[in-house]
């Protein structure tokens, strides 16, 4: 007797399209696949009853406050720290004006920050998520492609910020998320239509979608999406996008828009005033607008600051004085071997000195603090000495012997 085939009584497919088949009672079939995305539906759904807990106002970090904790761990940056505290706190407060009762909704106010690589971007978006009670956090807008291309799809950004959450879907819509390197979508050349921009013009389109607060269908475990996988529908109108990128080379385009403007108007003073060796100061949205941002994404970053780029006293600065400091951080280690590190105060200078001329900047203060007591790191732990003190004369011995050209790909 030929045998039956058998098939899913939920998706059709015959047994030898699927792994296998459970069975039910009065001859009824699921497959595995299908089995497992009932098994998340009914989590999800279990989920979302349950509550998010509301925000209470005292939760809630003042301006001031979050800037005095961003001091401890970030040097300088005010101008970025302060938008960044303001946007952080007026996000909170959009949360809890939820059935306010009145007609005045608070809209969002997403930020993009324009500074050098190196100069605490990342390091602003890490700190401050230490400080939220929202789920935050951090994507890379280089793996992001237009659909159907290479790479990620951009919904795959919310993907990061339901796992923070616990695929709490109500949750993940309150959250805050930091997209870095936003520069690298920007549409290469002022004419998009004459080949396909893979990773340009589209990826913006896409990327407003979520920008503008829309619902989107988010792969759960990322990635590319797929025709069996189940979306969790996320809405992201209240979720706050801070952007960051260096924005290579847009200086010129601010030096050639202040320069017009100053012609324009016939004013020398003005000129005189410009500091031309910060120019990113002097951001304005059009500067993004030429650098290829779309208008439309750039009317969806309202909130427009910079960074500075780190000066030697900076420098010298982030060396030693936040709370992990790269030579507290030493000290720490030596510590644990009984032994005290001192660092003389002319090889800090010397560390500084030698970041700026290879153009480390605030990356490489830890590659040549390294280089230069590597060798008391091994040696030490096995003599009985308690005392570590960094002359310059060593130092300099160190870094001299040391493989330059390693230093600088560090
Ligand atoms: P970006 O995101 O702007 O490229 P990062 O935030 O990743 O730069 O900075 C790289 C590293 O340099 C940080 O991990 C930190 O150690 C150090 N650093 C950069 N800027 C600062 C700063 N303003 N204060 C303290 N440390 C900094």
């Amino acid at each position: 007797m030929a045998k039956t085939t058998k098939y899913c009584n939920f998706c059709g497919r015959p047994e030898s399209q699927v792994d296998f088949f459970i069975m039910g009672q009065g001859g009824v079939h699921i497959c595995n696949e299908c089995a497992l995305q009932a098994a998340e539906i009914v989590r999800e759904n279990t989920q979302n009853k349950a509550e998010t807990p509301a925000l209470h106002r005292d939760q809630v970090p003042k301006p001031v406050e979050i800037k005095k904790y961003l001091d401890q761990y970030v040097i300088g940056q005010d101008e970025a720290k302060k938008f960044l505290s303001v946007a952080v706190y007026n996000h909170y407060k959009r949360l809890m004006q939820e059935n306010s009762g009145d007609d005045v909704e608070i809209e969002k106010s997403n930020i993009i920050m324009v500074g050098y690589t190196g100069t605490g971007k990342t390091l602003l978006a890490r700190t401050i998520a230490k400080k939220l009670h929202v789920p935050f956090t951090i994507v890379d807008a280089t793996v992001l492609t237009e659909a159907g291309y290479v790479g990620e799809d951009i919904e795959s950004i919310l993907t990061r910020l339901l796992q923070v959450a616990d695929y709490d879907v109500k949750a993940a819509e309150r959250g805050i998320v930091f997209i870095d390197e936003i520069d690298k979508i920007a549409r290469k050349g002022d004419n998009p239509s004459i080949t396909r921009d893979v990773s340009g013009e589209g990826v913006q389109q896409g990327l407003l979608k979520l920008l503008e607060g829309s619902v989107v269908n988010v792969p759960p475990q990322g990635g590319r999406k797929h025709p069996d996988q189940k979306m969790i529908a996320v809405n992201t109108q209240n979720i706050l996008f801070i952007c960051g990128g260096a924005f290579d080379g847009i200086e010129k385009k601010i030096a050639a828009r202040l320069n017009t403007r100053v012609v324009g108007y016939g004013s020398a003073s003005e000129n005189e005033q410009i500091d031309k060796k910060n120019l990113l100061q002097y951001i304005a949205p059009q500067d993004l607008k030429s650098f290829g941002l779309i208008p439309e994404i750039i009317g969806r970053l309202p909130i427009l600051t910079y960074l500075e780029p780190l000066d030697r006293k900076t420098l010298r600065r982030i060396l030693v004085e936040p709370k992990n400091s790269i030579i507290k951080q030493y000290i720490k280690l030596f510590k644990m071997d009984h032994i005290d590190l001192i660092f003389d105060d002319d090889v800090l200078d010397y560390i500084v000195d030698k970041a700026i001329e290879f153009k480390l900047g605030a990356r490489g203060l830890r590659s040549i603090t390294e280089t230069i007591i590597m060798d008391k790191m091994y040696e030490m732990p096995s003599t009985n000495d308690k005392i570590l003190n960094i002359t310059l004369d060593y130092a300099r011995t160190k870094i001299e012997k040391a493989n330059m050209n390693r230093l600088k790909i560090a």
